[in-house]
Formats: structure tokens, C-alpha cells, sequence
């Protein structure tokens, strides 16, 4: 059982839902949504019904009531089976809170309820075309008028978009005011006039998650979706989220490389090359000796995150930190499993090529990895 002062029995009960959930509803599809470029929408339906989303919102809002560990569950049983790239996580752990944490009591109760029951699908948008490490420099504009703010800009790599009724949208309220300029807002695209979903991008992996374009033309947003009804607080939100997004990205990370340490292993039995089995050569036993030590030290890393993330100990520094190690470490020991696969490694649809193909979008979103050290650089 895993190694953790906050897991226990329940939690692994619902990892043998979860595991039985992906296996039977997501596995057979797997391969039609990579096609399609994005998921089902009735995924959605059968997650919620089978409490497997919004994991941790409220009981008082249809959630689950959980814990960091039920998201990380979620996410490991999805990476070990191969399946990082569905977006449960992103609706449930990275955006939901978004609402539940900084959202006016009237906007809690519009969105969470139909966000448990996976009847709304979300997306966050802030990255742009000229501005994704440095959010401040985002130029997409809310101008008030009347009780309504007129959006205006453009968006792009927007996880979930294509599915999504609730976008979250960053955008200036104040462009002279620099990160105390930016506002988060409650979009509802179906209808929104001005609105337009650009191209569904294609991607080197993640296949099945899709990633889009946004175009917003004078989209006219109630002034009471502003997140919160406070103008100027949506840097601030985004800061305080990030340490979770970037600990939820770890998640993905170790349990990718502990797969493919996994299956390496499995795969180097099978192979023969010279007469001989392929773990049998030093080199190969040496190679997988350090990939899951890798694997090994950054799960125990992580566990520890978690714990202390429950605990309310884990600032933005711990965040970064955990993000760019295990990231980097991770696919690396990954990059290593693939090397002892030889041409097969490199074949589109085996496990391992996938594998690094997912996991090298960790060093990039939610933050690239030098601008992880960066932040930890200037605490230093
Ligand atoms: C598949 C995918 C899904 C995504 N999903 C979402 C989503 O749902 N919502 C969303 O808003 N965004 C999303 N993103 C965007 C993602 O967060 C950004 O791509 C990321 O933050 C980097 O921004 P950028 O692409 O503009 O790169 P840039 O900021 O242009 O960076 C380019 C390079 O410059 C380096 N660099 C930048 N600044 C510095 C610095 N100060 N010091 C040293 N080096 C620096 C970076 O590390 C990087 O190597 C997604 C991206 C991808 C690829």
C-alpha cells in the first residue's frame, strides 16, 4: 500500500473503483478519442456517476468531500494504464477549487453542483499567443460596460476546450495595473456571441486531450462572473493554485516512470539479442538499476509532498521544486526504458513511446521547468 501518514484503507477501496472504472469506460475507447483529438462527452457522465471527478469539492456541492490523494489516485491509475491524457483532473482539481476557493456564493452554487455531475465541462485559459510564461504580459482586455464586461483577446493550448461550457478566463480589467491589472472570469461559451473555438491542435502526445484555439470578440460576460466580484485578484488566485497544479503534475510524472521502469523490465525478459535475454547484458540491468532508483527516490519525494500539502505545509517554493525534479528526473528514466526498446521504442503506438511523448509535456506546462527554477532561485 502506498507509503503515506494520510492514506488509508478507504482510499485504496477507491482506487479499485477507479482502476475497474478506467478499464472498463475508458481503455476500449482510448484509441477513437486519440483519433477525434479529445474525449467523449458522456466520459464525463460516467465519471461523476461513478464519483471519480470533483473528488474533492464539497459534499454540500456534489463533490466527493475527498482529499489530494483521491486526485492522485485518479491520476496514477490513469497513467499506469496509459491513460495520462484525460483531463479528469484539470476540471476537478485544477479548476473546480478555482470556484470553490476564491468564487461568490451565488457562483458556487451555479457551477459546482453541474460540475460534479459532469453536465459542465470546464477549461482555465490563460495562456496567449505572445504571453505564456509571463502571464502578466497577457493582453486579452475586459472592459466594463454597464453590468457586463466585454472580453477581447485571444487564447491558445487550452486543455479541454473543445468539450468545455465554463471556460476560465484571465484577462486585463486594468492594463496599466500590471499583475493587479488581471481578473479572472466565469465564461459560458455556448451561444456567446463574439465567441469562436479556433483549431484543435495537434500534439506530439496527450493525444486525446484536446488543446485549442479561443477567440473572444466584444463577448459579453455578466459582470457577477467576475470570479469572486473583486476586480484585480486573478494573478493572485492563479499564484496561490499553481504549488497543486504543479504537485498534481508530479503525480503523472512518477507514476509514468514507475510504469515504464514496470514494463521495461517485462519487455527486456521477453527480448533475446545475441542468444541471450536483454536484462541479462550488465548495461541493461545498470540502465534499469538507475531508472527506478529515479523512480523510486521521486515517489518518495512525492508521497511526502502530498502529506504535507494535506497538512498545509507546501508554499509555491515546494510547488516548483517538486514540479521540475520530477518532471525532468522522470522523463529521463523514461527517455532510458525507451533507449532499452530499441526500434520498437520508437514505434507511435507502443506503450513506452506514448509514455515519453505525454511526459515530455510535464517540463513544459504549468509552467516551463526554468521558470520553476527561477522561482526557487529568487528565494534563495
Ligand atoms: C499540451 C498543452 C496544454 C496546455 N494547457 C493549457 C491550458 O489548459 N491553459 C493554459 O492557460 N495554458 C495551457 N498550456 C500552456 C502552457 O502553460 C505554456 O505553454 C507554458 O506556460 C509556456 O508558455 P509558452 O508556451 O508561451 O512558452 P514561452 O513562455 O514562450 O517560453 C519559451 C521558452 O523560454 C523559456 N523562458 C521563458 N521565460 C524565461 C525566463 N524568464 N528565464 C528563462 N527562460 C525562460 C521557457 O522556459 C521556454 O523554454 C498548455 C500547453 C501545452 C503544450
Amino acid at each position: 500500500m502506498t507509503q503515506s501518514v494520510h492514506y488509508t484503507a478507504e482510499h485504496e477501496l477507491f482506487r479499485t473503483s477507479v482502476r475497474r472504472f478506467l478499464e472498463s469506460e475508458c481503455l476500449p475507447h482510448i484509441d477513437r478519442w486519440r483519433t477525434q483529438g479529445k474525449m467523449d462527452r458522456d466520459i464525463w457522465l460516467k465519471a461523476a456517476a461513478g464519483g471519480f471527478i470533483c473528488t474533492k469539492v464539497s459534499p454540500d456541492y456534489g463533490g466527493g468531500g475527498g482529499d489530494l490523494w483521491h486526485c492522485a489516485i485518479v491520476l496514477e491509475e490513469q497513467t499506469r494504464l496509459g491513460l495520462a491524457e484525460l483531463t479528469f483532473y484539470l476540471h476537478s482539481d485544477i479548476i473546480a477549487p478555482y470556484i470553490e476557493l476564491y468564487g461568490t456564493d451565488a457562483q458556487k452554487q451555479r457551477y459546482l453542483p453541474p460540475m460534479s455531475r459532469g453536465e459542465v465541462i470546464t477549461a482555465i485559459a490563460m495562456t496567449e499567443p505572445g504571453a505564456g510564461s509571463d502571464l502578466q504580459g497577457i493582453s486579452t482586455r475586459a472592459r466594463r460596460e454597464g453590468d457586463h464586461y466585454l472580453l477581447t483577446g485571444q487564447k491558445v493550448f487550452i486543455s479541454n476546450a473543445q468539450n468545455a461550457e465554463l471556460i476560465v478566463v484571465a484577462a486585463k480589467t486594468d492594463a496599466d495595473a500590471g499583475g493587479k491589472g488581471i481578473s479572472l472570469f466565469l465564461v459560458e461559451t455556448q451561444g456567446a456571441e463574439g465567441f469562436r473555438l479556433g483549431r484543435n491542435l495537434k500534439k506530439i502526445g496527450c493525444k486525446a486531450q484536446d488543446s485549442s484555439e479561443l477567440f473572444f470578440d466584444n463577448v459579453r460576460v455578466p459582470a457577477e462572473n467576475l470570479l469572486g466580484g473583486v476586480e484585480g485578484r486573478g494573478f493572485v488566485q492563479l499564484v496561490q493554485r499553481l504549488p497543486e497544479e504543479r504537485l498534481i503534475m508530479a503525480v503523472s510524472a512518477v507514476a509514468s516512470a514507475e510504469a515504464a521502469v514496470e514494463e521495461t523490465i517485462a519487455y527486456t525478459k521477453e527480448r533475446i539479442v545475441f542468444g541471450q535475454r536483454l536484462i541479462d547484458f550488465q548495461n541493461t540491468r545498470f540502465k534499469l538499476a538507475e531508472a527506478k532508483t529515479t523512480a523510486t527516490i521521486a515517489r518518495a519525494y512525492l508521497n511526502r509532498s502530498i502529506d504535507r500539502f494535506i497538512e498545509g505545509d507546501f508554499d509555491a517554493t515546494d510547488g516548483a521544486m517538486v514540479k521540475w525534479w520530477t518532471t525532468e528526473r522522470c522523463f529521463q528514466a523514461i527517455d532510458e526504458c525507451l533507449q532499452l526498446h530499441g526500434g520498437y521504442g520508437y514505434m507511435q503506438d507502443s506503450s513506452i513511446t506514448r509514455r515519453y511523448a505525454d511526459m515530455r509535456l510535464g517540463r513544459i506546462a504549468g509552467g516551463t521547468n526554468e521558470i520553476m527554477k527561477d522561482l526557487i532561485g529568487r528565494t534563495l
